[in-house]
Formats: structure tokens, C-alpha cells, sequence
């Protein structure tokens, strides 16, 4: 009976119960066969009916009565007695008696009926109170799945709510990010013909900055000969004016020799005066001499005339002539004296008058000397004057051109200054928060057994070439687009160019954040360290190059840098410094050092006990980089591992001040290799493993919070969750610029870490930090719509 129950289904009408029908499985005898049954029994003689008959006349044969229904027994209640006359009592007692007979058939067929429909109505009581039984097992089992139902009903409506509030709120979101789109999309065509415009002045400024730079050195050589030959110049006028001092003192001198001579001139005309005077006077003496003479004479002669007369008188007189004689003897010797020193004296005078014209001929050469020099004078004169005026104009001449090289220069500056805004103006554009995603080649090591299918493409179309990232999980697709997307084949040189705007961005003065991102063995450390050789050479010993190179470019400038790195690892929430001078190999020792962060208002972060070298070049770089990698492997054989549980961050403080313009600028650029992002069984880890995992969890997570709420606009922004969080706190947000590496591997075991990786990636991508800037791609929005 049961085996035979209407097929299971949790409602079953009752009414089908009741009523036996073909087809429902109830087994109900039909009064066709109760009636066959009735004349079987009546054939075999053995059956209830037939004893039933035995209350009729038994030697007549029964008339084979058959009902088929209902119909059968009504149209028996309708027979009318056939033709008999009223007095065919014989007749009609037949007739009546073959009507009993039939009525008897037909109320035996109905108990038959009613019995069979009684038996019937037993089994299927008990049927039915199998039924019931089984209806109210049923009915509870429905009731428990009823209650289930409405929960998950409720259930679904209620996320059926929350999705449509969602897809409401994400429908709206997505027509205002549409409109936005499309807003942003005419903005940023006219961004982009502004940059067009921008790039072309910048291309002329450049070029201008190159014509300025090489009319500057033009103007420099030029300046530089300029001066060399205003050395000469003035060598030359020294020189002649040495030549005219010398003139001079020889002039001053023949002077002084002629001054000299005319006093011994003068000295001999006084004395050649003096000498005449004497003349005159020994003249004048002489010729009193000859007058005395003379009248000695005409005394004598009176004397004789007087001889003659008185010659008495003449013994007195004879004494007297002796006397006279005498006297005139004297007088002739006095004379005669004279005369001699007359003559010495004319000769004296010769002599000097001799002297003096040899003396006067001197003075005449002198003279001639004399002119001659001064004529050289008034010539050395003439050229000291043309080269003063040549001085002046060369002086003139520097000066304009001093002049136009301050201007040149002071256009070079402007230009940098432009170049320094156009550059920010295109990193802004692009976004101070910017997502690239690299994917690792296989690698053939050896573990990887070849079976590994690939599940990674790139999207060709024009908008996500370059862009997007394809992944096939399960048979799924899903599709992510970033800032940038660097495929297996993608060389450090490539990666590089992209960075290396941001690193200049440090140079300028900003401050710079690029991590690495993912999970171990996805080359984190490759893209930031490298391994050494050109080629492989990572982000941060390229960065350091082009540092150093554009500094000592800038020098030209006036542009004067100093740099100071440090390193640092942060394993467990605890720093430890990776260039300190005494490094020991364990954590422990190294405890009894502070190392705690400090921010000063102006932005500067200090962490006390910190190892601070300042670096001067690539070579002082390189050395301590190395260094920094050694105490992080000798760690990491102790440590278990320790380097894929740490997060190694290298920071480069830059200073830089320009004598000529005044200005100053702070830059940092911070290069941080963050700990393995794959997340551990928690309930596999137990003591430091567990610790460990649950600091990098932390971390990573405070991270992304810390991001997020930057992104949000938040008051509180969580910087306190986490060492890394809050050594970073002033190179996070505001007009800093950070760059987030998502590596991922390749191999299709990874691919839940690898969605993991994209995924958080995808909802880092779609922050803004700083001024509103991103032209937001269709595909991230609707893959924000799928996954975020
Ligand atoms: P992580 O630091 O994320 O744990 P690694 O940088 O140590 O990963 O990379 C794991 C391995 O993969 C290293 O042997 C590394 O040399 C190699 N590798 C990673 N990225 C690349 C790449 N782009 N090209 C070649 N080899 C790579
Ligand atoms: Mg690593």
C-alpha cells in the first residue's frame, strides 16, 4: 500500500482520497466486477451471492442480472410492467417476481457495493491514517522547511533589499560616476590638449632652457675671454704705465740734473760775476795804478821840473824819487801781481766759460731728452687714454652682457620653476595615488612541473591595453585594470621609466611612497632590489642614479643637495635598524634601543637611535645597500624566514637650496619592500608563527586602512595602528605622491593569493588622494561592481 502512494510532493489534496478513481493507485473493486463476481458466484455455485440467491427460488436459472452503474439499477426503478392485463395476476406475479428478483440483485449488488465500498472505506481509513501520520510527519518536516524557507526568505529579502539598495545606491553611484565619467572625460580632453598645449610649452621651454644654457656658455666663453683679454688689457696699461712712471722719474730726474746744472750755473755766473767783478775792480785798481803811475810821472816830471829848479832840494828829493821808486817798484810788483792773477783769472774764466758751454751743450741734449721723453709721454698718454676708453667699452660690453645672462639665467630659473609645476600638474593628473601591477615570468626552477595552465591574458582593446589584466578562475573571467599593467616580458628598464617622473618628484621637493606589494616568491624584492648586473638592476639603485645624476646636473643651476639614507626593518611591530655600526646578529641585542618615531610640525620624521648616513654618491649608496642586505639575510637564516615577514623600508631624505633664487626644498623618497601578503591558516599557527602572522595581517591592514581613509577624507585617519603606518604618516596622503607595486605570480597554484593581491589592489586603485584628478575607466567601475 505504502509503495503505492500517490508520487511525493509536500501537498497532496485530500478530496483525491475519497473518491476511487483509474489512475490514483486505490484499489476499489468497480461494481462491473462486483456484479461479475455476483454471476461467477452464481456460476460456481460457492460464492456469497449465490446463497443469496438461495432465498429465491434456486432451480430457476437466475436471469443473468448485470449492472454496470448507477444507470442500470434507475432504469430498473423505471420499468413498467409489460402489457399484462390487469387479470394476468399470473403474469404479472411473474413479471413482479422477475422484478424483485432484479430488485434483490440490485440491492445485493449495492451491499456487495456498500461492502466493498465499507472495505474500501477501512483500507483507506487505515490508508488514510497512514496518511495522516505520514502527513503530519510530513506537515512537521514542512513546517521545519516552511520556518527554514521564511528564515532564508527573509534572508534573501533582506539581502535581496540590501542588494537592491545597494544596486540603487550603485546605479545612482554608477550614473553619477557615468556622468562624472563623462564630465571628467571633457574635462580631461581638456586636460589633455591643455597638457598637449603644456608639453608643447614645456618641449619650447625646454628647448629655450637648452638655447638660454648654450647662449649662457656663448656668453660665458665670451665673458671668460672678454676678461681674459681685459687682462691683457690692463696687463698692457700697467705696463705702460710703468713705462710712463719710468719716464717720469727719468724726466724728474733730468730735471733735477738741470735744476742741479742751473744752480751750478748760476753758481759758476755768480762766480764768473764775481770773478769779473774782481777783473773790473784788479781794472779799476790798474788804471788807479796807471792813473797813480800816470801821476807819479807828471809828479817826476814836476819833480824834475822841479829837479830842475830846486836842485837844492834834490839830495832830499833823490831820497825822496829812491822812495818813490821804491814805491813804484811796490806798485810795478803789485801790478805786476795783478796783472797775473788777471791773467789766471781770464783763464779761470775761459776755463769756466768753457765749462759752461759744454755744461749749456748738456743741457741742450737734456732738453732734447727731454722732449723726446715727453713726446713719448704725451704718446704713452694718448694710448693709456685709448685704452681706458677701450677698458670702458669692454666694461660696458660685459656688463650688457652680464645683464642678458642674469636674464638668461633668471629665464632659466623661471623655466624650471615651470617645469617643476608642469611636472607636478602631470602627476597630479595622473593621480598622487597610483596602482601598477607587475606579474612574474614562470620561473623553471625545477618545482614547477610544467602542468601549470595559463590562466592570465592582457586585454588587447585600445582603453585597457596596457592597462587591464584578465584571470580565469574556475571557468570565471575576471577583469582588473590598473595604472599600469607590466607583463611577464616587462624589463627593469621599463618599470624604471615609469617610476622615474616620481623620483623627480622627490628631487622637487615632494614626498614619495612606492611599495611593493604580494605575496612570497611574487618579486617584490626583485623589482625593488634587483639582483645585481645592468639589466637586473631594481628600482632603488636606479632611483639613487638618476638622483645623483640630476643633482650635480642641477649644480649649474645653483642647486646645491645633501642626502641622508637610512634603512630600516620592521618585523613584529619592532623596528630594527639594518645599518647600525654595531650590528648584531639577533633581535635581543639590539632591544636596548629605543627606536621611536617622532613627527615635528614641519613634517620631518626622526627615529631615535636611527642610523643616518648622509650619502654623497651612487658608489656610498651601493656600499650600504649591500650592507642593509647582509644583516637582512643574516637575519633571515635566524629568523625563519624573516624577510618575507618584514617590511623593509628605505628612506632618502634631499635637501636642496639654490644660492640664487632663495629657494629651498624637502623631499623625501621612501622605497618600501612590504612583508608576504598571503594570508596564513590561523588555526595552523601557533606561538611566534601566529604573532608574526597576526602583525603582518595588521600591518597590511592598517595600510589599506590608513589609505582608504586618506582616500575618504576621513577626520580620523588611523596612522596609530601600525609602525609602518605612523613612520610613514607625513609621506601618506596630502600632496604626497604614493605608488603602490602589486606583484603577483604566474602559476595557477597561486591563484587565490594572486585574486587576493588584485583584488585589494583593484579597491586601492580606485582611491583619490589629493586634488580630484582620476578619469575613472569604465572597467574599474564595473569591476568594483563585481568584487569590491
Ligand atoms: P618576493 O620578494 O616577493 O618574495 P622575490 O623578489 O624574491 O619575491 O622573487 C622570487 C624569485 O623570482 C626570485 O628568484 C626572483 O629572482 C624571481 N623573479 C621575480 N620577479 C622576476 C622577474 N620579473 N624576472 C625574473 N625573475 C624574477
Ligand atoms: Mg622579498
Amino acid at each position: 500500500m505504502a509503495s503505492s502512494l500517490p508520487p511525493r510532493g509536500p501537498y497532496v489534496k485530500k478530496e483525491n482520497l475519497g473518491t476511487p478513481r483509474r489512475g490514483m493507485g486505490f484499489k476499489v473493486a468497480s461494481p462491473r466486477n462486483v456484479l461479475s463476481a455476483i454471476n461467477n458466484g452464481a456460476a460456481n455455485g460457492g460464492a456469497p451471492s449465490a446463497q443469496a440467491d438461495g432465498g429465491g427460488s434456486g432451480a430457476e436459472a437466475a436471469p443473468v442480472v448485470e449492472f454496470s452503474g448507477r444507470e442500470d439499477a434507475e432504469r430498473l426503478l423505471a420499468e413498467k410492467m409489460k402489457g399484462k392485463s390487469k387479470n394476468d395476476f399470473k403474469g404479472r406475479v411473474d413479471q413482479m417476481s422477475e422484478y424483485i428478483k432484479k430488485l434483490r440483485a440490485c440491492v445485493r449488488w449495492y451491499m456487495e457495493l456498500e461492502d466493498g465500498y465499507l472495505a474500501e472505506q477501512e483500507k483507506l481509513r487505515g490508508a488514510m491514517d497512514a496518511e495522516n501520520t505520514r502527513h503530519t510527519e510530513l506537515e512537521a518536516k514542512l513546517s521545519n522547511a516552511i520556518e527554514e524557507l521564511k528564515a532564508a526568505n527573509l534572508d534573501l529579502t533582506r539581502r535581496c533589499d540590501s542588494l537592491e539598495e545597494s544596486f540603487n545606491k550603485e546605479m545612482s553611484e554608477k550614473t553619477i560616476a557615468v556622468e562624472y565619467y563623462e564630465k571628467e572625460k571633457k574635462e580631461r580632453e581638456s586636460a589633455e590638449t591643455s597638457r598637449e598645449l603644456l608639453t608643447v610649452d614645456l618641449e619650447r621651454v625646454t628647448h629655450d632652457a637648452m638655447r638660454f644654457s648654450e647662449q649662457l656658455k656663448m656668453v660665458q666663453d665670451t665673458n671668460k675671454r672678454l676678461q681674459e683679454y681685459n687682462a691683457s688689457l690692463q696687463q698692457y696699461n700697467s705696463n705702460l704705465q710703468a713705462d710712463a712712471s719710468k719716464s717720469g722719474e727719468a724726466i724728474s730726474k733730468l730735471q733735477k740734473e738741470k735744476s742741479a746744472m742751473m744752480e751750478t750755473m748760476a753758481v759758476l755766473r755768480e762766480c764768473n760775476s764775481s770773478m769779473n767783478n774782481q777783473l773790473e775792480s784788479s781794472r779799476v785798481s790798474q788804471q788807479d795804478a796807471i792813473r797813480v803811475k800816470e801821476e807819479l810821472r807828471k809828479e817826476v816830471e814836476c819833480l824834475r821840473a822841479e829837479l830842475n829848479q830846486v836842485r837844492d832840494d834834490r839830495d832830499h828829493s833823490v831820497v825822496q824819487l829812491n822812495n818813490l821808486n821804491i814805491e813804484l817798484a811796490n806798485y810795478k810788483e803789485r801790478y805786476g801781481k795783478s796783472s797775473m792773477a788777471c791773467e789766471s783769472m781770464s783763464v779761470k774764466v775761459s776755463a769756466l766759460e768753457e765749462t759752461c758751454n759744454t755744461q749749456q751743450e748738456q743741457i741742450q741734449n737734456f732738453q732734447k731728452q727731454l722732449a723726446v721723453a715727453t713726446e713719448k709721454l704725451k704718446l704713452a698718454d694718448v694710448t693709456a687714454i685709448e685704452a681706458m676708453t677701450g677698458y670702458e667699452e669692454q666694461k660696458e660690453k660685459i656688463k650688457y652682457l652680464e645683464d642678458r645672462l642674469a636674464h638668461a639665467e633668471s629665464q632659466i630659473i623661471e623655466g624650471d620653476k615651470l617645469r617643476k609645476k608642469l611636472h607636478n600638474t602631470i602627476l597630479e593628473l595622473k593621480g598622487n595615488i597610483r596602482v601598477f601591477c607587475r606579474v612574474r615570468p614562470l620561473l623553471f626552477d625545477g618545482n614547477s612541473n610544467g602542468s601549470e595552465e595559463a590562466f592570465i591574458s592582457y586585454p588587447t582593446s585600445v582603453e585597457s591595453a596596457g592597462r587591464g589584466i584578465d584571470l580565469i578562475n574556475q571557468g570565471q573571467q575576471l577583469s582588473f585594470s590598473y595604472d599600469k599593467v607590466f607583463d611577464h616580458d616587462a624589463s627593469q628598464e621599463d618599470v624604471f621609466v615609469e617610476i622615474s617622473q616620481l623620483v623627480q618628484s622627490a628631487l622637487d621637493g615632494y614626498r614619495v611612497c612606492i611599495f611593493a606589494y604580494g605575496q612570497t616568491g611574487s618579486g617584490k624584492t626583485y623589482t625593488m632590489m634587483g639582483k645585481p648586473g645592468v639589466d637586473k638592476k631594481g628600482i632603488i639603485p636606479r632611483s639613487l642614479e638618476q638622483i645623483f645624476k640630476t643633482s650635480r646636473s642641477l649644480e649649474s643651476q645653483g642647486w646645491k643637495y645633501s642626502m641622508q639614507a637610512s634603512m630600516l626593518e620592521i618585523y613584529n611591530e619592532t623596528i630594527r635598524d639594518l645599518l647600525a655600526p654595531d650590528r648584531s646578529n639577533s633581535f635581543e641585542m639590539t632591544t636596548s634601543k629605543q627606536y621611536s618615531i617622532k613627527h615635528d610640525p614641519h613634517g620631518n620624521t626622526t627615529v631615535s637611535d636611527l642610523t643616518v648616513i648622509d650619502v654623497f654618491d651612487i658608489a656610498d649608496v651601493t656600499s650600504l645597500l649591500e650592507k642593509a642586505s647582509k644583516s637582512r639575510s643574516v637575519g633571515r637564516t635566524q629568523m625563519n624566514e624573516q624577510s618575507s615577514r618584514s617590511h623593509f623600508v628605505f628612506t632618502l631624505k634631499i635637501s636642496g637650496s639654490n644660492e640664487n633664487t632663495c629657494q629651498q626644498v624637502q623631499g623625501v623618497l621612501n622605497l618600501i619592500d612590504l612583508a608576504g601578503s598571503e594570508r596564513l591558516a590561523k588555526s595552523g599557527s601557533t606561538g611566534d608563527r601566529l604573532k608574526e602572522t597576526q602583525a603582518i595581517n595588521k600591518s597590511l591592514s592598517a595600510l589599506s586602512d590608513v589609505i582608504f581613509a586618506i582616500a575618504k577624507g576621513d577626520d580620523h585617519v588611523p596612522f596609530r595602528n601600525s609602525k609602518l603606518t605612523y613612520l610613514l604618516q607625513p609621506c601618506l596622503g596630502g600632496d604626497s605622491k604614493t605608488l603602490m607595486f602589486v606583484n603577483i605570480s604566474p602559476e595557477g597554484s597561486s591563484v587565490g593569493e594572486t585574486i587576493c593581491s588584485l583584488r585589494f589592489a583593484s579597491r586601492v586603485n580606485a582611491c583619490e588622494i589629493g586634488i580630484p584628478r582620476r578619469h575613472t575607466q569604465s572597467r574599474p567601475l564595473d569591476s568594483r561592481l563585481s568584487y569590491g
